[in-house]
């Protein structure tokens, strides 16, 4: 009998924390935003006067630099986690996806890509367009307040990315991505994500590294297949 072919993945990773070893978001800021605006947003926003976009809108125009000095600093600061780059090449022989679905800034990303020789990877999220005179955000469409988190979340990404039983995994450090990693068939989850999941009693797999995360794949392959 022949063997069953595996089912197609899509592998779908966050990026800043999970893909890069550093937060590309907190290097920026660290070196061209301004010391205490987060200590005047933090209150506002944990008394819900203002969103977390908002919080973010305002520290980010407080960021002065251009696009080549922030580039420089996240290229010293943030580099990629090990491993990633073999896991692409390996996922694409097998014939899974990987895209990438953050809530950083494309010109970051496609940079440290690109470095990396994955350049050519699906990428959605935000923008920033840099300047001296402060940095200004665009977000990206990520469709109607999602009902279960009641913010606009990653399950967008994930529905417009996703094909007809298609099994997910799904990778994150974050808080963006405590609601997409629900839906996830197998999900590797490190930092607060993973925090977060054991404290809600999920399953998920800790990685430090993608050399773990390609292991566990292989290892729940044949369930995946199953489902
Ligand atoms: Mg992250
Ligand atoms: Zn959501």
């Amino acid at each position: 009998m022949l063997a069953r072919p595996v089912t197609p993945l899509l592998i779908a990773c966050d990026f800043d924390g999970t893909i890069t070893c550093r937060d590309t978001l907190h290097v920026i800021i660290e070196e061209f935003g301004v010391t205490g605006v987060w200590d005047r947003l933090e209150p506002r926003l944990r008394a819900g006067e203002i969103t977390v976009e908002q919080a973010m809108v305002e520290q980010f125009a407080a960021v002065r630099g251009t696009t080549e000095e922030i580039l420089a600093a996240v290229r010293r600061e943030s580099p990629v986690r090990e491993g990633f780059v073999e896991l692409v090449a390996w996922a694409r022989a097998a014939g899974h996806r990987v895209v990438v679905f953050s809530s950083g800034f494309r010109t970051v990303i496609d940079a440290v890509l690109k470095d990396a020789g994955v350049g050519d990877l699906p990428v959605h999220s935000h923008e920033a367009r840099f300047s001296e005179d402060g940095c200004r955000l665009v977000w990206a469409d990520r469709g109607e307040v999602c009902p279960l988190c009641g913010r606009r979340c990653k399950r967008h990404d994930l529905a417009l990315h996703r094909r007809p039983g298609e099994p997910v995994v799904y990778l994150g450090d974050g808080i963006s991505d405590r609601c997409v990693a629900r839906v996830a068939d197998l999900v590797f989850a490190r930092a607060g994500l993973a925090e977060h999941l054991a404290e809600s009693g999920l399953e998920f797999l800790p990685f430090d590294d993608f050399h773990d995360v390609r292991r566990g794949i292989d290892a729940a392959l044949p369930a995946l297949r199953a489902a």
